[in-house]
């Protein structure tokens, strides 16, 4: 049964109990309606009273600005990736309205790990110039990268560099794959270098895996924050846009100016903020789930106290992993502490088939998904906000006790 498991996957993860067994009654009876609320109209009042609940709620736990617009989009962070760039492109055309001789802006990617490499693939992709001989669309750049540490580290503020003219500054906050996260303290060599980006240069940061596990710094200084909700919020098949209204461009009217690229409609963030996240039918059931959660959250005490049990379920199993390097049993993968991921754990077992011999137990014991990602190898542990201490206190005796 579900208490007898301890569930540390990577996303899709693990739900809080509670809120999964009341979905379950939406799912089938809505509120005494006698329909499951998949079985609702999206435009029903019932369901607007969930989709503006839910903004208003996550408003409230994340203290969003007036000034945002909060958008719940289908296609995952990965259309992200094409969306961010797309209405970044729009919005600096709409700024060059006037210019007529427009050139393709540089655009820079800061690159810690494998999701934000892939942001960076997609801009190279979608900036190729529409045919041989034209000229690009814009010129995505690598503004840092760990790369040459197989992205085991961060870089320090004077390993960027920032192009003054830049469309945009990407980055990714948590990468779920590497373990590699922005460390909250702005005072650590790690952390992300805001003041340095060039005044006026819109910033778009990916939040999928560590959304709403602890406040966003600087949430004013962004242009853009975008969450895939799998993994700290709710099921797969939404994604919250996090935008500032400035930035709702109305994509045709920059496309009629010439040297941006068609954005396809559900890509569109004006098109989304002016409909409310309705334009079309939204993946109800997920924005249903991720509305009880937040309303389970805020309940338990809202952002703080996810900081404080975040904080402290990973200082718990960092302690315990740094214990067994010592000793020799482990291996941590992300050399720098300050770099060290608060929801994505990673390490290996040492020994001639210590990994292997080390899931095979922990699966015995009810420690499930801790299997690392198949480009890395190794174990993962995400720690993600339905993951107790209890739970994480547990692992680490097992880790204690472990040897190959
Ligand atoms: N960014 C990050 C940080 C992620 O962890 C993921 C998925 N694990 C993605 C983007 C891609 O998200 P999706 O699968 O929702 O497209």
């Amino acid at each position: 049964s579900r208490s007898d498991v301890h569930n540390f996957a990577a996303g899709p993860s693990p739900l809080p109990t509670p809120v999964l067994e009341e979905a379950a009654k939406g799912l089938l009876n809505y509120k005494g309606t006698g329909m499951g609320i998949c079985e609702l109209s999206h435009r029903s009042k019932e369901f607007e009273a969930i989709i503006f609940g839910a903004e208003a709620n996550l408003r409230k736990l994340l203290s969003i600005p007036d000034n945002y617009s909060v958008l719940f989009a289908q296609g995952g962070a990965t259309t992200q990736f094409s969306s961010t760039l797309l209405n970044i492109l729009a919005y600096r055309r709409m700024q060059h309205k006037a210019d007529t001789s427009y050139t393709p802006p540089p655009v820079d990617y800061v690159v810690t790990g494998t999701w934000s490499a892939k942001a960076h693939q997609e801009a190279q992709r979608l900036c190729m110039p529409p045919q041989p001989g034209a000229e690009p669309l814009a010129h995505p750049r690598i503004a840092a990268t760990t790369k040459p540490t197989k992205y085991t580290t961060l870089p320090k503020a004077d390993e960027y560099s920032f192009s003054p003219d830049a469309a945009m500054v990407y980055y990714c906050e948590n990468e779920t794959i590497n373990g590699i996260e922005y460390p909250l303290d702005q005072s650590s060599p790690c952390a992300f270098p805001y003041d340095k980006i060039p005044e006026g240069v819109p910033l778009v940061g990916d939040y999928s895996s560590s959304f709403i596990s602890r406040p966003i710094p600087h949430l004013e200084r962004h242009a853009v924050i975008h969450a895939g909700v799998q993994k700290n919020l709710g099921p797969a098949g939404v994604t919250v846009i996090i935008v500032r209204n400035d930035y709702l461009v109305d994509t045709t009217e920059a496309m009629k100016l010439g040297g941006i690229p068609p954005v396809p409609i559900q890509n569109e963030y004006k098109i989304l903020a002016d409909n409310q996240s309705l334009y079309n039918t939204p993946p109800v059931f997920a924005i249903y789930v991720s509305a009880l959660v937040l309303e389970y959250l805020l309940a338990k005490g809202g952002i703080e106290n996810l900081e404080k049990t975040n904080r402290e379920k990973a200082r718990v199993l960092y302690e315990t992993l740094e214990k067994a390097e010592a000793a020799g049993t482990v291996r941590m993968v992300v050399r720098e502490k300050d770099a060290r991921s608060w929801m994505n754990v990673v390490w290996e077992q040492v020994g001639e088939g210590a990994n292997e011999k080390f899931l095979k137990g922990a699966d015995g014991k009810g420690f499930r998904q801790l299997k690392g990602h198949r480009s890395v190898g190794g174990i993962r542990a995400s720690l993600y906000n339905a993951v107790t201490v209890e739970s994480v206190q547990g692992l680490s005796e097992y880790i204690d006790g472990f040897s190959a």
